[in-house]
């Protein structure tokens, strides 16, 4: 095959990870044809096994196995960082998100002479802060534009960002584009924030076990308006950025280009997944997802058993902490004008990102 580009994709079974490992091998994704390498920690599940992709089985937090396996890669045009690892504390996340992007810099950049170009994937957080400081810190106003100052608390993101900055000063032709998602609307069981994802399994166990699917936020989220991220569409403004002259060395938001309130989202999730559909009631005491899901194991094992689901445990499929946090937020907009300023005209329409989402959870059988 000629080859026109080489990616690199750390992350590969992540919630953008997959899209990508989706979108880059097709014969009409710009820069292509794609040849794609991708990273991840695990072996391959059987949901990644379609696409044409070198799965390198990998811990890049592991120098030495990271300098032995991606050092090899000497064909590497692009990297497409869509990992990250949580820890407890932002100083810790600051130092194993670091180290795993020093280690993948350290084994590609002396090895690739062709690189050009990598793309940062980070979010919001940019512009509120860490989870640690959140209530705490002044977060930026709203809707988020990309060229306010950074906040004055410790970010890993800001730790990435730099990093990217001084390795492309050190290296000339080296560019890059750092993407700053919305909460992402994606496929990945293996991902560490699917909210979608957890809002697939709590709509599952509601209607197994024949209850209203009552909705575990604040009223303020549940009322005010709110942007979202379609995994696909990250990986497609992505490649956009990597290939196009116009968008190097920038930083860009990525949503999908509407608004959306969730009290209007959870119609189309109850409808789904056919179960009753609760509005919210201000009347009854709160009780957040991770509260309502925390003894709900042996029913989730029941509900794969009968639906013969792929086998998978309730803690790997849902991630209820995230969904927490995402419905105590409220009014997290950013705007998307320099992305259409600098040329990428992508959106989604959210609603059908979520049901297409729902779909493909329910077609690989992670879900009823
Ligand atoms: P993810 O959790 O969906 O995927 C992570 C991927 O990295 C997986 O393939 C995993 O196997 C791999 N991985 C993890 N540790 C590894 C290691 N040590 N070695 C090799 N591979 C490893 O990731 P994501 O949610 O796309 O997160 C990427 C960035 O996007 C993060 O900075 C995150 O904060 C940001 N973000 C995520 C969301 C969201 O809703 N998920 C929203 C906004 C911003």
């Amino acid at each position: 095959k000629n080859v026109q580009s080489v990616a690199l994709i750390i992350g590969v079974t992540g919630i953008v990870g997959n899209s990508l490992a989706e979108i880059l091998p097709l014969s009409d994704t710009p820069g292509g044809p794609w040849k794609v390498y991708g990273v991840a920690r695990r072996p391959r599940p059987s949901w990644n096994l379609d696409h044409p992709v070198n799965y390198i089985q990998c811990d890049v937090y592991n120098a030495k196995e990271t300098q032995a396996k991606l050092s090899l890669l000497t064909d590497v045009t692009h990297i497409f960082w869509v990992t990250w690892a949580n820890r407890p504390s932002e100083t810790e996340c600051i130092e194993v998100n670091g180290a795993m992007f020093q280690n993948v810099l350290d084994a590609i950049v002396p090895n690739a002479p062709n690189l050009n170009h990598i793309c940062l994937q980070t979010g919001h957080k940019h512009y509120i802060g860490p989870f640690e400081t959140f209530g705490k810190i002044q977060p930026h106003e709203t809707p988020f534009i990309e060229d306010v100052p950074r906040l004055n608390a410790p970010n890993f993101y800001y730790t990435l960002e730099d990093m990217l900055f001084e390795i492309s000063d050190k290296k000339p032709g080296l560019t890059w584009s750092v993407h700053r998602a919305a909460v992402i609307f994606g496929f990945s069981p293996y991902s560490m924030m699917n909210l979608i994802g957890s809002l697939c399994v709590y709509a599952a166990i509601c209607k197994h076990e024949n209850v209203p699917l009552k909705y575990p936020g604040t009223k303020a989220a549940w009322n005010c308006y709110s942007v979202a991220s379609d995994a696909d569409l990250i990986a497609e403004h992505q490649i956009w950025a990597a290939v196009d002259p116009f968008a190097k060395n920038e930083a860009f938001n990525c949503s999908n280009g509407d608004l959306f309130k969730w009290k209007h989202l959870w119609k189309v999730l109850a409808e789904q997944f056919e179960v009753e559909y609760a509005e919210f009631d201000e009347n009854e005491e709160f009780v957040s997802l991770s509260e309502r899901m925390k003894d709900k194991g042996p029913i989730w094992d029941e509900i794969v058993k009968k639906n013969q689901l792929a086998p998978t445990k309730l803690e790997e499929v849902a991630t209820f902490w995230f969904a927490d946090v995402i419905f105590s937020g409220e009014c997290m907009l950013d705007s998307m004008n320099k992305s259409k300023e600098h040329g990428f005209l992508g959106f989604r329409n959210t609603t059908k990102s979520l049901i297409s989402i729902i779909h493909k959870m329910k077609d690989h059988k992670i879900v009823p």
